[in-house]
């Protein structure tokens, strides 16, 4: 069977049926006809929610960057901990490994991943770059096991959970920023998989061209 046959079919996951993929006009979702599962989604309207909701959660990664997380009171003055703040020292007191892993799983991979996700969208919403949005796709997905921002959100609680024995604090604006980023970003990975970003990809550039 060529690759182009294998490109119109599509299996249910759920019965393993086999399926003929058309092109949906009016409905939004093509379901099996042998076990009902939900097959496929019409991309059409994924596009501009996927949008705002990418840059929506690339504004709350910067208001979760730029204040403080915990303000920390010490000898009776008030210390405000923001996220740059915590790399800075670590590297500071020469925790350079510790420094290194925590600034690229906690900060850097998520940045990166908004950041590419959000080009990407901008790309196909001005229907540009078809080859370059093909390589940013490849790199979200190899970038993916290495977005871990739950795992970052549960240290976070640990470790201010364990400050709350030593010192008094107050929780940040920028640490609900960090809670609403985290839901944002798990949401954006689970609900617009990658493979629906290929499709749309050929949905875009076929339109055009
Ligand atoms: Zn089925």
């Amino acid at each position: 069977m060529n690759e182009i046959l294998l490109d119109k079919l599509v299996i249910c996951n759920k019965c393993h049926s086999l399926h003929r993929k058309i092109k949906l006009k009016d409905a939004k979702t093509a379901y099996c006809d042998v076990c009902e599962n939900t097959l496929y989604h019409s991309h059409k309207g994924m596009l501009k929610s996927a949008l705002a909701l990418s840059i929506t959660t690339m504004i709350v990664f910067v208001i979760a960057s730029s204040f403080a997380i915990v303000k920390i009171e010490m000898n009776g003055i008030w210390h405000d901990l923001t996220l740059p703040f915590v790399f800075v020292t670590l590297f500071k007191e020469e925790f350079f490994v510790v420094g290194l892993i925590v600034s690229f799983l906690i900060f850097i991979i998520p940045m990166v991943h908004i950041l590419l996700y959000t080009t990407v969208m901008f790309f196909f919403y001005f229907k540009i770059n078809k080859k370059v949005v093909g390589d940013l796709l490849i790199a979200i997905a190899k970038l993916k096991p290495w977005n871990m921002t739950e795992i970052f959100l549960i240290s976070v609680l640990v470790a201010l959970i364990k400050l709350i024995g030593y010192a008094q604090i107050e929780l940040g604006i920028s640490f609900w920023a960090l809670v609403v980023f985290i839901i944002l970003d798990i949401y954006l990975s689970k609900e617009i998989k990658l493979l629906d970003l290929w499709d749309l990809r050929d949905e875009i550039y076929h339109e055009k061209t």
